[in-house]
């Protein structure tokens, strides 16, 4: 197994595998006064850095630190993310952006959803949550300080943004086979107007068969490269969850980003496939459903029936 090595100032003659096994047994310490330690022995780091080592130091159990912070920020995220779009569905000027203009959802009915998406998050997300830890340190995930450069984490994030897009693909356009699309992926589909909170409303199975679309290919991706930080990992799962929960905003803007990146889904390309329940299968990119020609919407089907006329003309 390799080692991830720190070393710090006040430790100068030992190589700890991780920052709690440097600090085990845990000391009672408060966070701001291991906050403090950190800044006087360590200059070299930034603010956000000696943030980050301090919380490792506090808790003094890396599983329970990555954990516990990682299930937080997801909760934060998710429904910090969400409120927007909820107060966006109660301005009426807003209005005009709603793809599906006419079905705004009621109150009630994003309150029975996010009871919903609670009850999935507790019992189901948690502990894959709290298993992505080990598996992936397993595989030799990084979670010290310093942290990564913005080119490493953008360049792996994007490539976990491509492969978490064909996995989406394949399995979703799988899920929609009779037998599955029944027993699975039918609660996804109860909304045919979506809305923010509704990216995660979903039969626990299906949260565990795409979620691995969003974890498999971080950790596949550590252990082949060997080169993976968690903080890359956090800022990928962040923007994944934006890119879900604004999908089903179910608002497309004149500054929308597929407005611009032609190749991106956004909230357009998603809200047909749970209007129409058939074609966009992909999550972020639209290349695989036009390569496979299984887009949906008018435009599509406009496409389509040209290109038979087309075929039908040679013929003759
Ligand atoms: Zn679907
Ligand atoms: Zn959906």
């Amino acid at each position: 197994m390799p080692m991830t090595t720190y070393t710090m100032d006040v430790f100068k003659n030992a190589t700890y595998t991780s920052l709690a096994d440097a600090m085990l047994p845990h000391t009672q310490n408060t966070y701001w006064h291991e906050f403090n330690e950190i800044s006087k022995y360590n200059v070299q780091l930034n603010y956000f850095e000696k943030l980050w080592a301090a919380w490792y130091l506090f808790i003094g159990n890396d599983v329970l630190a990555t954990g516990i912070m990682s299930f937080l920020m997801h909760e934060f995220v998710y429904f910090g993310r969400s409120l927007p779009w909820m107060i966006i569905d109660r301005i009426p000027s807003m209005n005009k952006y709603k793809i599906q203009n006419q079905k705004v959802p009621s109150a009630k009915e994003q309150w029975d959803c996010a009871k919903l998406v609670l009850l999935s998050h507790f019992t189901v997300e948690l502990p894959q949550i709290w298993l992505f830890h080990p598996l992936a340190q397993y595989f030799g995930l990084g979670t010290t300080v310093p942290f990564p450069t913005i080119f490493t984490m953008a360049y792996q994030i994007a490539i976990f943004f491509v492969l978490e897009d064909a996995w989406h693909y394949w399995s979703h356009r799988a899920l929609h086979w009779g037998p599955l699309y029944k027993n699975i992926h039918k609660i996804h589909h109860q909304y045919s107007a979506p809305f923010g909170l509704a990216a995660e409303y979903a039969s626990p199975i299906e949260v565990m068969i795409l979620g691995l679309g969003s974890v498999g290919p971080p950790i596949l991706w550590c252990a082949i490269t060997k080169d993976l930080h968690i903080l890359t990992m956090y800022i990928w799962i962040v923007l994944r969850l934006f890119q879900a929960i604004d999908a089903h905003s179910g608002y497309d803007f004149p500054w929308s980003l597929h407005k611009f990146l032609p190749f991106w889904a956004g909230a357009d390309h998603h809200d047909t496939h749970h209007e129409k329940f058939i074609g966009n299968y992909s999550s972020s990119f639209r290349w695989w459903d036009y390569a496979l020609d299984t887009e949906s919407g008018p435009e599509a089907t406009k496409r389509r029936r040209e290109k038979k006329l087309a075929q039908a003309r040679k013929a003759q």
